[in-house]
């Protein structure tokens, strides 16, 4: 089939800077790409890159598209380069297929609390709102401080309560022993990315302290591409996998081969705008594992607030993430 084609950068100021460990990330930068088809409906996706988690750049997405002209054969759709991952995954949702069935009415969300003592102010009113689980950063600031800061947190947040540690890959093996001792007991659901990916004996280390641990521990940046979460499954992994759907360029036939092996899976914004965010969502929609709740706790996310996807609740329905208008967003990104 032919599309016609074309595509619109985009560069988004966040509400506020995220905070990440390499320093302050002010602006969202992406594009949409838009098809039409013969018979004249429209389908537009989002490459929402984030280099620093092994994608494409924005650059190298919009070279791409500049490449193909205004029209979109099946010859550049299969040519598309492996590693413009969120580019692929975008010209997957735009020229679309079968939608996939929601298999959930609606899903739980998992509220994001800023790093330090910050999130003892932040917790209780999302529990009064009704959030249950917590996503808190750890690894940010000493060991004992933190652990000390989690059970202030639990002591404040009512019973039933139950927290993601995400280190970001900050510890040694000696802090993460630490740490994972001081879980079991206390209502972790997960720590996530303990030590960093890349390192030497990096996999060994995860998988060790996976079966020494009673904690499940959860994969983020380990596997950043599609190869690692292969390799992980054929591990025998029955910890986590965070799964960033806007960042896998195959997405269906890796969500494919977790649901085969029953894997655990957590599905996670990469901070990307409505188009992507409800590409993303219907998949978790669809998702026939275990439902566990989402981390797509992060709306309202820029100061255009047109962008966002549905403001962060303890529970996000299927109708929320239907009502997202990506024409609009096409037009909006003009
Ligand atoms: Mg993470």
């Amino acid at each position: 089939m032919e599309f016609r084609f074309s595509f619109r950068r985009y560069s988004l100021a966040f509400r506020q800077p995220v905070r990440t460990s390499r320093g302050q990330w002010p602006l969202r930068e992406g594009l949409y790409v838009r098809v039409e088809r013969p018979d004249g409906t429209v389908g537009i996706g989002e490459a929402a890159p984030v280099p620093a988690f092994g994608s494409e750049t924005v650059a190298e997405a919009e070279a791409w598209c500049r490449s193909v002209g205004d029209r979109l054969g099946d010859e550049a759709l299969s040519g598309v380069p492996r590693n413009l991952r969120s580019l692929r995954n975008a010209l997957a949702f735009a020229v679309g297929g079968a939608a996939d069935l929601p298999r959930h009415a609606s899903l739980g969300v998992a509220a994001l609390l800023p790093a330090g003592r910050a999130a003892l102010a932040d917790a209780p009113p999302r529990a009064d709102a009704g959030f249950r689980v917590f996503k808190w950063k750890v690894g940010v600031g000493a060991a004992d401080d933190e652990m000390a800061l989690l059970d202030d947190l639990i002591g404040a947040l009512p019973a039933g309560s139950r927290f993601r540690l995400d280190a970001n890959g900050a510890w040694d093996r000696r802090t993460a022993e630490k740490w994972l001792d001081r879980a079991s007991g206390r209502p972790v659901e997960f720590v996530e990315q303990p030590v960093a990916p890349g390192s030497k004996g990096a996999d060994d280390c995860l998988a060790g302290l996976a079966a020494d641990y009673p904690t499940p521990i959860a994969l983020d940046e380990s596997i950043a591409d599609e190869e690692a979460v292969g390799r992980w499954l054929d591990r025998g992994w029955r910890g986590y996998f965070v799964v960033k759907p806007a960042l896998v360029g195959e997405v269906r036939a890796v969500l494919g081969r977790l649901a085969k092996a029953h894997a655990r899976v957590v599905f996670s914004s990469a901070l990307e705008t409505g188009v992507g965010a409800q590409a993303a969502l219907r998949l978790a929609f669809a998702w026939p594992g275990k439902a566990v709740s989402l981390g797509f706790g992060v709306w309202p996310l820029f100061s255009d607030a047109r962008f966002d996807g549905p403001a962060a609740a303890p529970f996000l329905r299927m109708e929320d993430v239907n009502r997202i208008n990506p024409e609009a967003l096409w037009s909006a990104a003009s």
